[in-house]
């Protein structure tokens, strides 16, 4: 089973859940944690794994061979990201644009374009608590953090828990951690700002027909509308956790939850629960 953990706002809590998911069902079963926030991961703080495996990762993107070019403009015409651009007799190529889709190599009619590798980013395999931990670290200055996403998740086995820390927001990179996951987690909070984007992370969620819930975390905090949007819409809430100092000064220490506060474990397995009782009913159903 696939769980992405995501959320339409930063700051809610994701990687709590998603750490403290991890571990709560270690014992019962082998889990993977790949943490897919490529841009900013934050998992291994708190898991604090022993990588034993690094590789780097790469885009095939074009270099020209001027010899060869006749400057026909066609790479620029194919190229949708506007990574190749064709002035009179120069062909200009923007590598940071690049998507590496290969399409200008393949059409260029005089062969004038190869491809070389370029770095975007590196992954890293460890353990952690019996834990696989995966993730991915997009390089700083890098616009594209999918194809390091991609990466990390060639290394899901559904033969496992596979647990995915997905970046905030509702964008590319965040579609791609989430697509293809048995079930979506959306942790939020109970203000305007969560609201707003839980709004935006469920239209996502359906737009990619996944099954979700909802984690309200710091609850107590704000108002009541994020509830009253659940209950309206027929979002189920599987989790609540409050606002509390002690939960805050773990967080702020690198440590998880359940770690911090054993007794929660109970609360994240059933969770786990609920969510196995919801793929199963949605795989009744179709
Ligand atoms: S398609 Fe090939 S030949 Fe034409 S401008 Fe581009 S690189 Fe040059
Ligand atoms: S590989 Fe694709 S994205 Fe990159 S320059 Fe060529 S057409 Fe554009």
């Amino acid at each position: 089973m696939v769980i992405s953990i995501a959320s339409g706002k930063g700051g809610t809590g994701k990687t709590l859940v998603a750490t403290s998911l991890a571990l709560s069902l270690a014992n019962e079963r082998i889990v993977q944690l790949l943490d897919c926030d490529v841009e900013e991961p934050d998992a291994h703080i708190f898991l604090k794994p022993s990588f034993s495996h690094r590789e780097t990762v790469s885009i095939p993107v074009p270099k020209l061979d001027e010899v060869k070019c006749n400057s026909c403009g066609k790479c620029a015409e194919v190229c949708a990201y506007n990574a190749i651009a064709v002035f009179s007799k120069h062909v200009l190529i923007f590598p940071e644009l690049c998507h590496g889709c290969g399409a200008c190599s393949y059409l260029c009619p005089e062969d004038a374009l190869s491809e070389v590798n370029r770095e975007v980013g590196i992954l890293e395999i460890g353990q952690s608590n019996g834990i696989e931990f995966i993730h991915g670290r997009l390089t700083i200055g890098e616009a594209m953090p999918t194809p390091v996403i991609r990466e990390v998740k060639k290394h899901i086995n559904r033969e496992r828990l596979a647990i995915i820390d997905v970046a905030p927001g509702t964008s590319c990179p965040v579609v791609e951690a989430v697509k293809d996951s048995d079930f979506c987690l959306l942790v939020t909070e109970p203000t305007p700002f969560g609201l707003n984007d839980l709004v935006l992370a469920v239209n996502m969620v359906k737009k990619l027909e996944i099954p979700y819930g909802i984690v309200i975390n710091r609850d107590g905090a704000g108002d009541s509308k994020v509830e009253e949007y659940c209950f309206e819409q027929g979002n189920p809430v599987l989790l609540r956790i409050p606002l509390d100092i002690e939960i805050a000064r773990l967080y702020s220490r690198g440590i998880t939850l359940v770690e911090g506060m054993p007794y929660w474990r109970e609360a994240f397995v059933r969770l786990y629960g609920d969510i196995e009782q919801i793929v199963f009913t949605r795989c009744k159903e179709r």
